[in-house]
């Protein structure tokens, strides 16, 4: 018997539960679908997916099997394969998103598509209340996550994949390969290994630093599941379990609630589609945002004139990636420094992330706008120059990102509008006074808070 392995956000051989399902049928053919839906998305995410559909490819024609590339809607162009080469069945690892949810609820009426459950550890049915409703805070969320994890029994790449020879093929879309973040499972998984080897150890601390290289950087491997998440918690269990002293299982247990949160987020995602539009908290969506377009530009060129902000705008420019700490930074000063609505930050982020993904991403957003989920409170703001000296001590991520202040002194870096430094190209001043922030935005946020108590 033969069957189709649809590939979407699982560019991967090991612990691939959807192909281990397929492959127990007999002959698979991997197949991707180049959906009309994603045309518009962001250029450098598609690169990405297709230089990752090149090394699977390669690492598929090493097994007996190649990767057959569909254009079209997937329904019209999974019908015409299954009924071309006589497949019996269609396996896939079930995504979460609203647009997936959808888009195979609908195929599911007219093609055998099995969905499996495989990118993420627990479905987001499965950590709920004990009444039954899904949970809105982290904190017992990963409390539960944890007692319910159980040893996970990872599942190896197949040694061999016999698909049927001469099915046509379109070819893998053009694309340019990244320099800082090469595609393909087999990087992933050196990157992995290399974290578990050292840095996971020191994780606690260095992962705030932005001048220092502490976190895993697998982000965009885990978007389009060049590595399982269900791997990744093994391997952070693994390191725990392994660890020679309490503070080092501490560290490792660190990470391993970063990974939580991702499992978070999906299900958040899951259960409250809306958060896809709108505010989480319904007292929160109907903020005046100030919207200014000019200011956005500036944010977004990496020219507010606040050296930490414009270094991690120009890190995700320039890489397509940007450390957390940064992201939290920039997120808040967008919204609450600009007033600018977080949307509109998050479109952005969606634009040039290469690890862009809707569920953490729009968690993010929402976290730092104080709009979401389990939210710092909205009325604590981000002083970015204080942040700036606690998570750049020495200036060198700015001086890194920024080559117009590479001159510029440790003490003078975070605020050289204070030193009256002025450098040919970079503001003098910052694009807004924060004398004025704090009072005008929790007046816009009352605002929002006294329009729905009304
Ligand atoms: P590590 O520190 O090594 O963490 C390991 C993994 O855990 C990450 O790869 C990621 O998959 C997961 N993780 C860590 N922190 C978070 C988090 N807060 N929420 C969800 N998952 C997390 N992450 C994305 O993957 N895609 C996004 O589009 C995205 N947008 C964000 C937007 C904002 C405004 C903020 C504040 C955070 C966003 N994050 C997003 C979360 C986080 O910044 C990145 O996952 C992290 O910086 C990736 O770097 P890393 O792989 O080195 O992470």
């Amino acid at each position: 018997m033969t069957s189709i392995w649809w590939i979407r956000r699982d560019l991967r051989l090991t612990d691939n539960l959807a192909l281990h399902s397929a492959l127990q049928t007999g002959s698979v053919i991997p197949t991707f679908v180049v959906d009309p839906a994603f045309e518009s998305q962001s250029t450098r995410r598609k690169n990405f997916l297709y230089a990752g559909l090149n090394e699977l490819d390669k690492e598929l024609r090493k097994r007996n099997s190649y990767l057959v590339i569909l254009k079209g809607k997937p329904v019209e162009a999974l019908r015409k394969l299954f009924d071309e080469t006589k497949s019996e069945a269609i396996y896939a690892e079930e995504d979460f998103t609203p647009y997936a949810r959808k888009r195979d609820a609908f195929i599911k009426k007219i093609l055998p598509l099995t969905l499996i459950h495989g990118q993420a550890v627990h479905h987001p049915k499965q950590v709920l209340k004990q009444d039954g409703r899904p949970y809105t805070v982290y904190t017992p969320y990963s409390k539960v996550w944890k007692v319910q994890y159980k040893k996970i029994n990872l599942i190896p790449a197949p040694e061999k994949i016999d698909t049927p020879a001469g099915i046509k093929s379109e070819s893998i879309p053009n694309f340019e390969s990244s320099k800082h973040f090469p595609a393909g499972e087999l990087e992933a998984q050196t990157r992995l290994e290399e974290f578990l080897h050292k840095k996971i150890y020191s994780y606690a601390n260095d992962r705030n630093r932005m001048d220092v290289d502490g976190t895993s950087s697998l982000s965009p491997y885990l978007r389009f599941g060049m590595l399982g998440l269900r791997q990744t918690v093994s391997a952070a269990k693994q390191a725990e379990a392994q660890a020679r002293s309490a503070e080092a299982k501490r560290n490792a247990e660190i990470w391993l609630n970063e990974l939580i949160w991702r499992e978070f987020y999906i299900q958040i995602l899951y259960h409250f589609p809306h958060v896809a539009k709108e505010s989480f908290n319904p007292a929160l969506k109907n903020i005046p945002w100030r919207n200014n377009v000019e200011e956005f530009e500036k944010w977004k060129d990496g020219k507010t004139g606040v050296p930490i902000v414009d270094a991690a705008m120009r890190q995700l420019k320039s890489i397509g990636w940007m450390h957390n700490r940064a992201r939290m930074i920039v997120a808040s000063f967008l919204v609450k420094d600009l007033l600018i609505d977080w949307r509109w930050g998050e479109a952005w982020f969606m634009e040039n992330l290469l690890d862009g993904d809707l569920a953490a991403n729009n968690g993010g957003w929402q976290w730092t706008a104080g709009t979401g989920t389990d939210a710092a409170p909205y009325f604590r703001i981000f002083n970015p120059v204080l942040q700036s000296v606690k998570f750049d001590p020495h200036g060198d991520y700015i001086r890194k990102w920024i080559p117009e202040l590479k001159d510029v002194n440790e003490k003078e870096i975070h605020t050289p509008w204070e030193y009256e430094i002025k450098i040919s190209g970079y503001p003098e001043q910052p694009i807004v006074d924060r004398e004025i922030v704090k009072e005008r935005t929790l007046k816009a946020y009352n605002i929002s808070k006294e329009k729905v108590s009304v």
